[in-house]
């Protein structure tokens, strides 16, 4: 696996996940100091400058799940960001309708209350469903298309969202410090 790709976690100082960084960011965190404190085994390795008194390149181990004081350049957004992806995650990549699973490219997002009809697209009215059922169902609520939801759709938080949007390159260590602030809407991915 290409090590620059990894993710690190990154939490506040009292231990809430805030973000995935790459590992440039979490070294300029540890070149300033800003790191109270990290859990697990080190998952890379990088090189930085050579120390002026030894001559000797120095080495930094960035383990990956770190906690920081301060506040990283990005701005994150405390409504986590809806897009098909990661809708189609917290789905599991389920219709919400018929239950047949399916690829990316073959699902959709549907809108319980369509969007013509005053339906708002957030968490909470955007399900995965598949096309022909978005066709049935077109432009009519589930009651009046006769189709029951299989899962009620809710908005991640956090630590939901972060895995939803890294959960090819999560690593147990990471997911299980995840998981433990997960919400009863938690469903498996996929
Ligand atoms: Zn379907």
């Amino acid at each position: 696996m290409n090590q620059s790709k990894l993710s690190i976690l990154r939490l506040n100082i009292g231990g809430a996940p805030i973000e995935w960084l790459n590992w440039e960011d979490a070294a300029c965190l540890y070149a300033r100091d800003k790191i109270a404190w990290s859990i697990g085994e080190p998952i890379m390795e990088i090189c930085g400058g050579r120390n002026r008194m030894t001559g000797l390149q120095t080495k930094l181990q960035l383990p990956g799940i770190i906690a920081s004081t301060g506040t990283i350049h990005r701005g994150h957004q405390t409504t986590p960001t809806l897009s098909r992806r990661t809708v189609f995650m917290r789905d599991q990549h389920l219709c919400m309708y018929c239950g047949d699973q399916l690829s990316f490219k073959e699902l959709t997002l549907d809108h319980i209350v369509p969007v013509s009809r005053g339906g708002k697209h957030n968490w909470t009215n955007v399900i995965s469903a598949c096309k022909r059922c978005n066709q049935i169902k077109s432009n009519k609520t589930p009651e009046e298309a006769g189709m029951q939801l299989l899962a009620v759709p809710y908005r991640p938080n956090r630590a939901e969202y972060l895995a939803l949007i890294n959960s090819k390159r999560i690593r147990s260590d990471q997911m299980q410090f995840l998981s433990s602030h997960f919400s009863r809407n938690w469903r498996e991915l996929s």
